[in-house]
């Protein structure tokens, strides 16, 4: 029905999460009709992964400098580097930003322990994740990975091994419920998770 180059364009659309066909079909229509705004977007696009990238110290979204890639909590000079709060991914992090809760600053693990899908210790990222503990002389590691079963694996995984290093290591209060995302804890339920923050030993 649609002529090739337009039909692959609205298979690339149809890929996003929560995009189906009929909205590829609706944006690759628009960008036909904006010539100027889709040729925009696919210059932004096409330099996306050279100007952003994980930040070198904690794993968040940064704009690539000459001197590497610093995230925006790292290149605060205001924020608390005594205090390290892990999390699963980004997403939970900018959940946790919103809620301002926290003054400290971030490791971001992109994964999570999963017996079940053979993810074990080993493919932790540990040794990036101490070396930031060194860099920062951070002494309150603040366990905030998901309440599902892998997020709680990983931090009794965490909290033996930071304790083991003579850690302060914390855990992130209940509140937020079991199985549930960060992602989508309202703030005040994330605020008071960070504020009521237990000692894990
Ligand atoms: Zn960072």
């Amino acid at each position: 029905m649609f002529p090739e180059p337009l039909r692959r364009v609205i298979q690339l659309l149809s890929r996003f999460p929560g995009v189906g066909e009929k909205t590829a079909q609706r944006f690759a229509l628009y960008l036909l009709t904006e010539p100027k705004f889709a040729e925009q977007l696919s210059q932004e696009l096409a330099h996306l992964n050279q100007k952003v990238r994980p930040c070198d110290q904690c794993g968040n979204l940064a704009e690539v400098e000459a001197h590497g890639a610093l995230c925006r909590v790292c290149a605060d000079p205001k924020r608390d580097r005594s205090v390290l709060c892990v999390v699963a991914r980004i997403a939970d992090l900018l959940a946790i930003e919103r809620s301002g809760a926290m003054r400290g600053t971030y490791f971001v693990l992109g994964r999570l322990l999963s017996p079940l899908d053979g993810i074990g210790p080993d493919e932790l990222p540990m040794a990036r994740l101490l070396r930031l503990i060194e860099h920062n002389a951070a002494h309150e590691i603040i366990l905030a990975t998901p309440p599902s079963v892998d997020g709680e694996a990983t931090a009794l995984f965490l909290a033996r091994e930071l304790a083991a290093r003579g850690l302060s290591v914390t855990r992130i209060a209940s509140g937020v419920p079991h199985g549930g995302d960060l992602e989508f804890a309202d703030q005040i339920t994330l605020g008071r998770a960070i504020d009521g923050r237990r000692r894990v030993d």
